[in-house]
């Protein structure tokens, strides 16, 4: 009897994929506990260095994406593939910090719980309801599992969201996708939307020329340092309404998935910049 006991204890540490948000990541091991580039971090406009840099340019951004687009609960988020445009290209960023073309591959989100805000990025030592992430993978590389490998592979766009009361321009695209949410209940469920929206309609008019930027890791394991982080200082409004869906949503253990973001870590004196501006 007690040696099923140590073995079920052990079980879940062995099984890499089976990791989860008990501790926020505290628990988390290999390079998650001994890296030194690690996401999220405490995001501080008045301690950061400012940037003198080219905007980002948002590369077919505001061409409609070719459907149907899939969509996953896949045990910790929920996870959009985002597919080629009518056009048949990738969007994609350049700019800002980043060298050459990074396209966008996929979106996911963290969040909290009706008592808790689940950002992954605080700013100003404010933590927001909500963090919507878009993963770019870097253009010369044949994909995300070669990407994380390398200390330019990825770049992911973080937007903070925000419940307020009687929001004015939720943007459409987004209110899509978290309207599928229901049809992907438990871990390992799927469902497909139609397109006819843009990636600038997952992200609305917050201004995409003002952000922090850092290097840093993914936020979840194995935590690869292979990210050029860059997150938008406007925070977008959104919904009670929209934010509640995503608590409904069962985890792995068909737990509720709620406060799915991972705790904040050492900056370790890594250049912090903040990019102002409208233009
Ligand atoms: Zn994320």
């Amino acid at each position: 009897m007690q040696r099923i006991i140590v073995i079920y204890l052990i079980f879940p540490i062995v099984l890499g994929a089976e990791w989860n948000y008990l501790l926020n990541g505290m628990d988390w091991p290999d390079l998650c506990a001994t890296g030194d580039q690690q996401s999220p971090i405490a995001l501080d406009t008045q301690d950061s260095r400012i940037l003198i840099t080219p905007r980002i340019y948002f590369g077919d951004y505001d061409v409609p994406l070719k459907g149907p687009i899939f969509i996953k609960n896949n045990g910790h988020s929920i996870q959009m593939d985002i597919p080629e445009t009518i056009n048949g290209m990738q969007p994609f960023i350049r700019g800002g910090r980043m060298e050459g073309s990074y396209l966008a591959k996929g979106v996911h989100f963290h969040w909290g719980s009706p008592n808790s805000k689940g950002s992954e990025h605080t700013i100003d030592n404010r933590r927001y309801d909500a963090e919507m992430h878009i993963v770019h993978r870097n253009a010369k590389y044949k994909d995300i599992v070669e990407a994380v490998e390398k200390e330019d592979g990825l770049a992911v766009i973080g937007v903070l969201l925000q419940i307020v009361e009687d929001p004015t321009d939720i943007p459409t695209g987004l209110t899509k996708v978290i309207n599928a949410v229901v049809n992907i209940p438990i871990d390992e469920s799927n469902t497909t939307i139609p397109a006819g929206f843009t990636l600038d309609e997952m992200i609305g008019d917050i201004n995409h020329n003002d952000f922090m930027t850092y290097d840093g890791s993914l936020t979840t394991p194995n935590c690869h340092e292979a990210v050029i982080w860059t997150v938008f200082t406007q925070i977008l409004p959104v919904s009670y309404e929209m934010v509640s869906k995503l608590w409904e949503l069962r985890d792995h253990w068909d737990k509720k998935m709620m406060n799915n973001y991972r705790a904040i870590q050492e900056t370790n004196y890594r250049p912090v910049y903040h990019r102002m501006g409208n233009a």
